[in-house]
């Protein structure tokens, strides 16, 4: 073997738990150690470690994205009450994405991983549709009551300056129902607009945006005219100059867009819209381990990571000395997009080179009939698809490489 690749600076890493913890392991050992001379930034977010530290490794795994810019995380438990017992755990932590997101003020932005012989439901979508879905606000943090006899319900905003309130009439109850109260900040929608305007540069892609503006003229339209704002300020240059464009249409007419376009734009969602729309799009290209997934921050920080959990079901069959045929596609995606992300911002082209060789081995494989049992429900028929094992898949995907150096 050759000389290994340089990595300039750090790349954080954050270990898991579960069945991804052991994918992870073995992809690291397997596709990368051997190949790259890389200095890792390590934090153990396995559940175990984030209770030991009264979860202040999650905190410090953050600080230290802040600090490097870049990085990759494993799949981790979010403790329900079932997993405080199973580990006996201090507490019921917090989901350790909640708080990474929190910190870094990131918005979430998925893209299926496509392979030749695995045929999304529509049969139009020939690039993939990325996702940016706004985690701030809508239905998400509501107040909502229940109206069980005739009355009159209000919105009123009173001033924090003594100034007189402003009061609007929603209705006159009658009869018994339902009502709701949602917010979100102008803050909030400018840091998700900047997100999405930075992710589709960086990928070289169009931005289609939707809400319902024409029924919501204050609510949702504040979306658009924010959006709008951002664009002509501070991006339409920069995009007209890399030949892409922001569309911006209601959010009904994107979805019957969506579905007749060939994909290969960046969709950016309301919270419950993109909610719904992604789980949407993960079903119609195939499989949750098909997916990258990436937390875009407004100050310039990138956290890669699968979408799927730890694959808890696998695990205890692996725990029970069954073999398992778990999918590390978008463990390793996490990987090769933190690298990639790494050797862009390093100036090391041959970083990002190495990084697409693993990329492009996997998809090989893929195609070659190669797969784990996900797959090879969803695959085209082919008397050469062959169901492996989670390791064999990987030495796979090794041998792939190694023929691609
Ligand atoms: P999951 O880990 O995503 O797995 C759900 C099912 O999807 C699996 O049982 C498996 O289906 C299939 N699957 C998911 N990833 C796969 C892969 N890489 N290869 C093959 N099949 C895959 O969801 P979960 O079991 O509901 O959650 C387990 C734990 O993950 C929970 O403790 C949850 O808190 C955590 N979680 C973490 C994250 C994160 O850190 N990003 C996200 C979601 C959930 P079959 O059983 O049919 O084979
Ligand atoms: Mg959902």
């Amino acid at each position: 073997m050759g000389e290994r690749i340089r990595v300039e600076k750090p790349v954080v890493e954050m270990d898991g738990d579960e069945m991804t913890r052991i994918m992870w392991q073995m992809v690291k050992e397997k596709l990368l150690l051997p190949y790259l001379d890389m200095k890792i930034d390590y934090y153990d977010l396995g559940l175990e470690m984030r209770d030991r530290t009264d979860d202040q490794v999650t905190i410090d795994a953050a600080r230290a994205i802040m600090k490097h810019k870049v990085g990759v995380k494993c799949a981790t438990i979010t403790p329900n009450a079932a997993r405080v017992g199973e580990y006996g755990l201090k507490k019921q932590w917090n989901s350790p994405n909640a708080t990474i997101r929190g910190m870094l003020d990131g918005t979430v932005f998925r893209a299926p991983i496509l392979v030749k012989n695995i045929r999304p439901v529509v049969a139009t979508w020939k690039r993939p549709i990325h996702i940016g879905r706004h985690a701030y606000g809508d239905v998400y943090e509501n107040e909502e009551i229940r109206v069980t006899r005739p009355g009159i319900v209000e919105l009123v905003f009173t001033p924090a300056d003594g100034s007189e309130p402003v009061r609007r009439v929603i209705r006159e109850f009658k009869e018994t129902g339902i009502i709701q109260g949602v917010h979100n900040l102008d803050r909030s929608i400018r840091s998700f607009a900047t997100a999405c305007f930075t992710y589709a540069l960086d990928q070289g892609i169009d931005v289609w945006f939707g809400t319902k503006d024409t029924v919501s003229q204050t609510y949702d339209a504040r979306f658009r005219e924010i959006f709008e704002e951002e664009y002509e300020a501070n991006w339409k240059g920069a995009f007209e100059e890399a030949g892409i464009e922001y569309f911006f249409t209601l959010i009904d007419d994107a979805v019957a867009r969506i579905m007749k376009s060939e994909g290969g734009m960046l969709w950016a969602c309301k919270n419950y819209d993109g909610d719904v729309m992604s789980d949407m799009l993960a079903s119609a290209y195939g499989s949750l381990a098909m997916m990258t997934s990436v937390l875009v921050s407004p100050k310039g920080y990138f956290e890669y990571e699968a979408s799927h959990g730890t694959v808890q079901k696998h695990y205890y069959k692996h725990l029970a000395g069954e073999e398992t045929s778990t999918n590390s596609t978008a463990l390793i995606f996490a990987w090769t997009g933190g690298l990639k992300k790494r050797g862009e911002l390093d100036g090391t082209p041959a970083v990002v080179t190495f990084a697409q060789k693993i990329e492009e081995a996997v998809i090989k494989t893929i195609e070659g009939g190669i797969m784990t049992g996900d797959l090879l429900r969803l695959a085209d028929p082919d008397p050469k698809n062959r169901k492996v094992n989670t390791e064999d898949f990987i030495d796979q995907i090794r041998e792939a490489l190694e023929g691609m150096m």
